[in-house]
């Protein structure tokens, strides 16, 4: 599907919010809300196409209950993005509900399904979606002040535990690929939000660097008790995770 435009719909007020992280090394900060249990409810999604309609999602039903790291897969074309988006309310579904800690996101006003992007849910797309015309730094902030969730302490944390410290004053074009992940990631739990809806975020790493910074992002959800619900087409990566599910033909499978 047509990604989302990023940029544009943080602007509108579609950043993230909160997480919180109860302990271990990190001393901020502190745990503003639960993590966010997602409740996918009999949920069906079509597409007008020139070739006519498409049913993408024909009735799904799936839980993540809170602090759980779930990985979607499924063949490409599958459905995976479309269910992400719907998760994220950057769409509606066309039936069924979307709950999120038990409240029916369909129902909200533009106002609250606004603050549900910004406080509740945190994305973290293959397009890392940096500015470019901000350093690392001000990348990583820039969400959680949207969000009112700025904390430079915190943020200091997130940037030495994914080792960005160093290239605080660079810009996305002058990192890696992987290092403009990670800020990408750190840009997502700087702002704290109760689940982490990833969307293959390591799909254009290699291997050994795509298998690292799925690491640290199941090591800092886990820490925090954050929800995780991570699209992936590798096996590999999934088996990292609490619980795997397959979408097939418009439906979870297992
Ligand atoms: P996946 O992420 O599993 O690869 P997507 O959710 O991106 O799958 O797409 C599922 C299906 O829906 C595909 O057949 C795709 O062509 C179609 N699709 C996605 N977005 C749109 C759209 N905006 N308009 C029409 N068809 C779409
Ligand atoms: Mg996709």
């Amino acid at each position: 599907m047509t990604p989302p435009n990023f940029l544009n719909a943080i602007l509108a007020g579609r950043s993230n919010g909160y997480l919180c992280f109860p302990g271990i090394s990190f001393a901020k900060p502190k745990c503003d809300a639960d993590s966010m249990q997602l409740s996918i409810e009999n949920v069906t999604k079509s597409y007008t196409t020139p070739e006519g309609p498409v049913e993408v999602l024909r009735g799904i039903d799936l839980t993540v209950i809170a602090g759980e790291s779930v990985a979607l897969t499924g063949e490409s074309g599958s459905g995976k993005s479309t269910l992400l988006h719907l998760a994220a309310g950057l769409d509606a579904a066309d039936s069924g509900k979307v709950m999120a800690n038990g409240r029916d996101i369909s129902r909200l006003d533009e106002g609250d399904l606004a603050q549900y992007r910004r406080k509740e849910v945190g994305l973290v797309f293959q397009q890392f979606n940096l500015v470019p015309s901000l350093d690392v730094a001000a990348n990583i902030s820039f969400h959680a002040k949207l969000a009112d969730r700025h904390d430079a302490r915190w943020q200091a944390e997130l940037m030495e535990k994914l080792g960005l410290s160093a290239l605080s004053r660079r810009y996305p074009e002058q990192l890696s690929g992987g290092q403009q992940q990670r800020v990408a990631i750190a840009r997502t739990l700087a702002a704290r939000p109760g689940m982490i809806l990833a969307d293959e975020p390591t799909g254009n790493l290699d291997e050994a660097t795509g298998d690292a910074v799925l690491d640290l992002m199941l090591t800092l959800s886990r820490s925090a008790g954050c929800s995780l619900l991570l699209v992936t087409h590798s096996e590999r990566l999934a088996a990292k995770l609490d619980r795997k599910v397959l979408l097939r033909q418009g439906r979870i499978a297992t």
